[in-house]
């Protein structure tokens, strides 16, 4: 039976001095507040960014920093590949295009990327760490509308792993590949995760490395609760409220138009003097935005009383992360749209809120061997 460790997102931070490499804690709370500001040491008083650079371990006594614990730890992973851990990895077609659409990456760029990508190591972690990295791919790779998969890994007895770990801030880690560990005759590398449950540990495994894996496709459908009614009904309101906003903007946008070509008519294709030109100007500069303000106001009320039913509980940064990873409502939807934006919110949000619950249902999962 595998070692599963405490799940916890109000986790603390440990984070370390540039200058004098003296190390403190910091509450999930004490973190979000400096976020922005930073923090300062204790030792020397200089300032220290809380960014990943100054992340340090977090637990000490971490399980998987014990060599013989290692293969009897559950260790997690997310991924939109339903067949994960497959033996070839080709980087996906709609990967490709969002690098070269998007991120207008060169061909050379865009093959080096590849190089990586097709032998990298597989990446496993912590549960946190798993979930967290699903949010980051939806929000940077616009996999928003991917269906994803957790993955319960179980690894083989006996793995010849590097005896340390390694800060991912100075040394190859999280791009290291599947020929780096061959070359260093390794099944793996435990490295400090300074992206994803920052301050904990992950590992760069070879394939041979994972013995078999436990799979649930993301949401949890058994974790499904009726959705709230009162909830329902308030988006209702504000969707109304939005509807209203929207048509008024609309009447106005044609009531512009219709001034635009008097004024055309009665200018008569002739030299407008200095001061008509200026108004002109004016008249230009005061457009109306694409979208009323209100309306987004509203959009953002919508997605506050969502938050404020389904994570409040969470940590600050936990939940600044969760919104900034799942698109709002749309801006032009509907009062069916809003329901199936809010499931999916639901959904997510409980893979954070009842993670006992997740994991019990992925225990039930039959194994599949690698
Ligand atoms: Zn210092």
């Amino acid at each position: 039976m595998l070692i599963e460790r405490t799940v916890n997102f109000a986790h603390g931070y440990r984070v370390k001095c540039p200058s004098c490499s003296t190390e403190q804690w910091l509450t999930a709370e004490e973190y979000a507040a400096n976020a922005a500001a930073g923090s300062t040491c204790s030792n020397c008083h200089g300032a220290i960014d809380l960014g990943p650079s100054s992340i340090a371990l977090r637990n000490p006594n971490d399980l998987a920093l014990c060599d013989r614990a290692v293969s009897r730890l559950a260790w997690y992973h997310t991924t939109d590949q339903f067949d994960w851990p497959a033996s070839e990895k080709p980087l996906e077609t709609s990967v490709v295009e969002h690098f070269l659409e998007r991120v207008r990456m060169s061909d050379e760029e865009l093959d080096a990327y590849r190089l990586i990508h097709e032998n990298q190591a597989l990446h496993i972690g912590t549960y946190e760490a798993a979930l967290e990295s699903m949010l980051r791919r939806m929000r940077e790779q616009d996999a928003q509308d991917q269906q994803f998969y957790l993955f319960r890994v179980g690894l083989r007895e006996g793995l010849e792993i590097e005896s340390c770990w390694r800060d991912e801030n100075t040394s190859p880690a999280a791009k290291i590949t599947s020929a780096d560990l061959i070359d260093q005759g390794i099944d793996a590398i435990r490295y400090l995760n300074a992206h994803e449950s920052v301050g904990s540990i992950s590992m760069a495994v070879l394939r041979g490395g994972i013995e078999s894996v436990q799979k649930l496709a993301l949401p949890v459908r058994e974790l499904e609760l009726p959705s709230n009614l009162s909830v329902i009904k308030q988006l209702r309101e504000i969707r109304k409220e939005i509807s209203i906003i929207l048509e008024e903007h609309e009447k106005s946008k044609f009531e512009r138009a219709d001034q635009e070509r008097k004024r055309i008519e009665a200018w008569g294709g002739r030299e407008l003097t200095r001061v008509e030109a200026m108004k002109r100007k004016m008249w230009e500069i005061q457009s109306p935005p694409p979208i009323p303000k209100e309306a987004s106001e509203a959009l953002m009320r919508m997605r506050g009383v969502v938050a404020f039913n389904y994570i409040k509980d969470l940590p600050t940064v936990s939940k600044n992360n969760f919104l900034l990873s799942l698109h709002g409502p749309s801006i032009h939807g509907t009062e069916d749209g809003d329901v199936i934006w809010l499931e999916k919110f639901m959904g997510l949000a409980a893979l954070l809120t009842q993670h006992q619950q997740v994991r019990r249902t992925l225990f039930c999962q039959p194994w599949r061997a690698v």
